[in-house]
């Protein structure tokens, strides 16, 4: 039977005798809120496109630039830390090894790599999750009604760092062993998830199937977030981005201006996707340049437009540049744009 590592009891304890060990290394940040670690990853060699590469790179610059405006440390993964956990399943180990190797850590945010911060000044409520301990986009009924494959998104989720999440890894783990195993599990993902086509088993069907087949086990501690967009599909977003901008500002994080654009379905780097991969790296540039102004708009420059990489300024040039900078909260700052 496939594990992925010795079982461990007693994380909370461990964890807790760790912290109090360690006042250096506390779990929350100055200012107060817990600590939170971003991590993604792509694969370990080169995409089969150099403007795949090019795309990793974009989105990659993304989530440094949104961490460092919000304090939150980031880790990016290029390895298969277990041969049998190979492309969408990497994520499992990986968030297991982190947490275990950073008991300093209180979340454990995944993003998927073809997912970009698209609302700068967005935060997490975190406050709302006290009771809870995984922290994923997706409607109640679609998961429990409907039973539908898109119920939940695995492209951007936080867990916190406690045995619950560990059970719940160890617990999601044994579909994803490539070969044999994920091919037959993904057989019976497919019968059972409405709307699911049939390939071998993938990360997000497992996590449904798993929280539908023992709703009372888990749910408690699961938050089914859909007020703002911790995951937001691309395609009813991409195109609106210029009405956002005359309508709206950042800090909304909901389809007014969406916290996560996420590119699902898209394969700039690899295989085929299901959208034509023109219309994805056009929409992939958009997202970035709409994220990206937000960032450069700090410094007094700006896109010409969503799909150019050229920049213009934006303000006049003085001699007392910290005088003159009107404010210096980045987040009011953001929003008055
Ligand atoms: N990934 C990874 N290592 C790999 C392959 C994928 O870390 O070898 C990550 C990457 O961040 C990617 C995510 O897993 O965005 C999900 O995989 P994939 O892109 O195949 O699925 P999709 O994003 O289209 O749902
Ligand atoms: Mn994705």
């Amino acid at each position: 039977n496939y594990t992925l590592g010795p079982k461990i009891h007693d994380w909370d304890e461990q964890r807790r005798r760790w912290l109090a060990q360690n006042n250096g290394f506390p779990a929350t940040v100055p200012g107060g809120k817990p600590r939170i670690l971003l991590v993604t990853g792509s694969q370990p060699g080169p995409c089969d496109n150099a403007l795949g590469d090019h795309y990793l790179l974009k989105t990659t610059k993304n989530k440094i630039d949104y961490c460092r405006l919000h304090g939150i440390e980031i880790v990016h993964n290029l390895a298969h830390l277990d041969k049998d956990l190979s492309g969408y399943w990497a994520k499992l180990p990986l968030l297991r090894r982190l947490m275990l190797s950073h008991p300093e850590v209180e979340w454990i945010w995944w993003m998927d790599s073809d997912a970009l911060f698209t609302d700068m000044a967005f935060e997490l409520p975190l406050a709302r999750y006290d009771s809870h301990n995984l922290i994923i986009h997706g409607y109640q009924d679609l998961l429990f009604d409907q039973h539908s494959w898109i119920a939940l998104n695995t492209g951007s989720f936080l867990f916190r760092n406690c045995q619950w999440s560990l059970d719940l890894l160890d617990a999601w783990a044994p579909m994803g062993p490539k070969g044999f195993i994920r091919e037959e599990a993904g057989k019976i993902l497919t019968a059972y998830l409405k709307g699911r086509p049939a390939f071998e088993a993938d990360d997000q069907s497992a996590l449904i199937y798993l929280l539908l087949s023992q709703k009372e086990k888990w749910m408690d501690k699961v938050f089914i977030e859909n007020s703002y967009y911790l995951h937001g599909f691309w395609a009813g977003l991409v195109d609106k981005y210029e009405e956002m901008v005359e309508n709206h500002h950042p800090g909304l994080g909901d389809e007014r201006w969406p916290f996560v654009t996420h590119f699902v379905g898209c394969k700039p780097c690899g295989s085929y996707g299901d959208y034509p991969v023109e219309r994805c790296l056009k929409s992939m540039e958009r997202a970035f340049n709409f994220a990206d102004n937000q960032v450069l708009q700090l410094y007094g420059f700006g896109h010409k437009g969503l799909e150019s990489p050229k920049i213009r300024r934006i303000r006049s040039q003085t001699t007392k540049p910290i005088n003159d900078k009107e404010n210096l909260d980045v987040k009011a700052k953001m929003s008055t744009t």
